[in-house]
């Protein structure tokens, strides 16, 4: 087995893709119970309806905002589990190699585009008609 070069700045990348996804959790959570407390602190004479609705906008918002950063905290978990077990690189689906250019853009990427783009139509299309691919080789 040859050590691909540059693996350890990989997992300089993956190690600060957690740390700022941890950051930004940290802050909108931080927001999100700041709002709440100052909704709290003026419940005395609320009367702007308007106002109370773009706040439970924003709250519902961030709320999207955090799942979707826990997502990608899971997959950076994953990708740095991939990376100890010596499968980084390599597609959690069909086992095959994840193109470089791919995993230059998104380091904790744990699909190949091919993958991604089936596991995203699956969820959004009505399932049946899954055309997969023709040749299953048994390994
Ligand atoms: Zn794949």
């Amino acid at each position: 087995m040859t050590t691909t070069p540059g693996t350890s700045e990989v997992r300089a990348r993956l190690e600060d893709e957690r740390q700022r996804i941890a950051a930004e959790i940290t802050v909108l959570i931080k927001a999100d119970r700041g709002s709440e407390a100052d909704r709290a602190g003026r419940s005395g004479g609320t009367s702007d309806v308007a106002e109370q609705a773009s706040e439970t906008f924003e709250h519902d918002n961030s709320l999207a905002l955090l799942r979707s950063l826990r997502v990608t905290q899971d997959q950076i978990e994953r990708a740095v589990a991939k990376f100890e077990q010596g499968t980084y690189g390599r597609c959690d689906e069909c086992g095959g190699p994840i193109a470089a250019e791919r995993l230059e853009a998104i380091p904790y990427a744990t699909l190949c585009i091919d993958c991604k783009g089936k596991g995203e139509r699956r969820r959004s299309a009505s399932p049946g008609g899954d055309r997969g691919p023709s040749s299953t080789a048994a390994a």
